[in-house]
């Protein structure tokens, strides 16, 4: 690698190049390149089947592609074997799917804790950090709830806490307001952004939703496994 190919690279908190996937005979995706820069907030959108949650999953490290490469934060991820990959992905990525995926037994409190757990982190600062969490998205009175004692709102943010816990470099959501009203949909986007714009973080949205779309740093059309130019 060059000086200049390194240089670029840096700039880049993840780039993905030729990704391409198909299953069976399917060629769901046909050699996608992307490049997301620290703090941006790029939403993707595009019609259902177009490849957006296959090629989301490639990015979170779920789903390994046939052909190219992602790097996160200057790590060729794939050439990770799939025990260091996990520890990877429980650290550097965080995500937020349109079910919240909440466990019904655990608390909020613990939701939100739960990657910190999976990392094995220290059970005090995974609490505190649960709690400053939770705080910061206004469900400072609902630790102890369940999931079944919330909102629709309130259990999106729970999974919005779970997906911050462990300080992850980028968050990949999947039509996260998918499930909301209109109401809880544009707060859970203004929180996306206000965390963008206190935190530095970065976040790559698949959505359908056009004013989350136009709020972004970029908007990205994906049609029949491509990205349009
Ligand atoms: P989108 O999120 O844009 O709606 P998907 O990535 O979910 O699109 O799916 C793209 C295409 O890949 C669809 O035709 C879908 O049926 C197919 N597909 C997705 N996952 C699988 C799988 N695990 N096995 C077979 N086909 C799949
Ligand atoms: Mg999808």
């Amino acid at each position: 690698m060059t000086l200049a190919q390194l240089s670029f690279q840096k700039m880049n908190l993840l780039q993905a190049k030729g990704i391409k996937r198909t299953y069976g005979s399917l060629q769901v995706l046909k050699g996608i390149d992307l490049e997301v820069k620290k703090g941006e907030v790029v939403a993707i959108v595009g019609p259902s089947g177009a490849g957006k949650s296959t090629f989301l999953h490639i990015l979170g490290t779920l789903d390994r592609p046939e052909e190219g490469q992602v790097f996160i934060e200057n790590i060729n991820v794939f050439t990770q074997k799939d025990k260091d990959l996990a520890k990877f992905r429980n650290e550097k990525i965080g995500f937020i799917f349109q079910f919240h995926n909440l466990l019904a037994e655990f608390t909020a409190l613990e939701n939100a804790c739960m990657p910190g757990y999976i990392g094995g982190m220290n059970e005090k600062d995974i609490l505190s950090r649960g709690k400053e969490l939770l705080d910061l998205l206004g469900l400072s009175h609902r630790f102890d709830h369940l999931p079944s004692q919330l909102s629709g709102g309130e259990q999106q943010r729970v999974a919005v806490a779970r997906a911050l816990l462990n300080k992850p470099a980028i968050v990949l959501a999947d039509e996260p307001s998918g499930n909301l009203d209109s109401h809880n949909a544009l707060d859970l986007h203004q929180l996306f952004f206000k965390l963008r714009d206190e935190f530095g973080q970065t976040f790559v949205i698949v959505t359908h939703n056009e004013e989350l779309a136009e709020m972004a740093d970029r908007r990205l059309v994906m049609q029949d496994g491509l990205m349009l130019p």
